[in-house]
């Protein structure tokens, strides 16, 4: 168990860790980042940082040496990193879990194994069997790459005339999934802690709307029946014990038209659909996920509000001082506003008139 004046060492130094620096900072608790690119948003809020290459051996043995423990933001740490981070100091959550999160196959196979439903899939390594795996689940269907997607990046949509070869050709023709496709009624996700106990905290299920594949808002509560809801939870629950995980997980999951549940994806992370918590909830994922990895009991994840979480994208973030007015406004500090780039989000609770829940 860490003790105050202790310190974590965070792979990634995007939002997702400047969020967990803050965080940790009223536990008496430091941080320190590991991360390649200079300037990242959460270097101004932490005790220290590290900018090296994930393969830099020599600043990895050097970042071990400096905290008691080692958590990530990313899910695509490279397996060699954590590895050789392993062997220092404890990494969590473990290796298991960032092994079969990183890649689709692996991933879908494991929640199957687990007993609940995805939607169906099929694993194509070459051209020949998407020709095979379209025919077997028909159009429209999703092809994904295994590795490193995300926000829609190695992805294609298989429709009615789409020709194969070209969609082969526009993944990189890399091993990937193919996935039936759903007629989702709503987009759903559930946040769960587990502690080093395997003492499981969920917080409310939440629902999420994607705009060019990219996370638009969070609503709290999902329009979701209790029963339904429940099993979601049991869902997210069953994965995070099952992986003998530590920290705070996110499960997306597709809500069927005939009311069905099916596991889209796991993030072995704090979450874009979880930063509501902030402040809706009495301890927000992010101090779950630090009590969690610094072997603290974990705290209460009931929420206390209703709330609505809008990302800020790109330029939208230069109407700052209107967002500000508001809601609860939280930037991350990045110095370029690119299209598409997540720059800060806003949370509303229900009720709120001003820029203070
Ligand atoms: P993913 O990267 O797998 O989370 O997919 C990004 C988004 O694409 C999801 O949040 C859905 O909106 C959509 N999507 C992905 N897979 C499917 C599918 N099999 N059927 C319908 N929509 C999908």
């Amino acid at each position: 168990m860490l003790k105050p004046g202790d310190a974590i060492g965070i792979l990634g130094g995007g939002q997702l860790a400047r969020m967990l620096a803050l965080a940790a900072a009223p536990l008496g608790l430091d941080i320190h980042i590991f991360c390649p690119e200079p300037d990242s948003p959460a270097f101004r809020v932490a005790a220290g940082h590290v900018i090296a290459s994930y393969s830099d051996e020599k600043a990895l043995a050097e970042f071990a040496a400096q905290v008691s423990v080692v958590t990530y933001e990313f899910e695509n740490v490279p397996a060699a990193t954590a590895a050789f981070l392993a062997q220092r100091v404890p990494v969590l959550p473990g290796p298991r879990a960032l092994a079969i999160t990183q890649d689709r196959l692996s991933e879908k196979n494991f929640i199957n194994e687990i007993g609940l439903a995805t939607p169906g899939y099929l694993p194509v390594d070459d051209a020949d069997m998407l020709v095979e795996a379209v025919a077997a689940l028909g159009r429209p269907s999703v092809l994904k790459t295994r590795r490193m997607g995300y926000d829609g990046k190695g992805q294609a949509m298989i429709r009615p005339g789409t020709d194969l070869a070209e969609a082969w050709q526009s993944i990189g023709r890399q091993p990937a999934i193919l996935e039936a496709f759903v007629p989702f009624e709503r987009e759903i996700s559930v946040l769960v802690a587990r502690g080093q106990d395997g003492t499981v905290a969920a917080f409310d299920v939440c629902e999420n709307v994607h705009r060019h594949h990219i996370l638009a808002s969070t609503l709290v509560p999902a329009a979701l029946g209790p029963a339904a809801s429940h099993v979601a939870i049991e869902h997210a629950a069953r994965i995070a014990t099952r992986l003998d995980y530590v920290g705070v997980l996110a499960v997306e999951l597709f809500v069927g038209t005939d009311g069905s549940l099916l596991v889209n994806e796991i993030a072995p992370r704090v979450h874009n659909t979880g930063h509501w918590t902030l402040e809706a909830c009495a301890c927000s994922q992010f101090e779950q996920h630090i009590r969690a990895v610094a072997g603290w009991p974990l705290g209460a994840s009931h929420r206390h509000a209703d709330a609505v979480m809008e990302n800020i994208i790109g330029a939208e973030a230069d109407a700052w001082q209107a967002l500000a007015k508001t809601g609860a406004l939280n930037l991350y500090g990045k110095k370029q506003a690119r299209p598409g780039r997540k720059m800060g989000h806003i949370t509303r609770l229900k009720g709120q008139k001003g820029n203070k829940p």
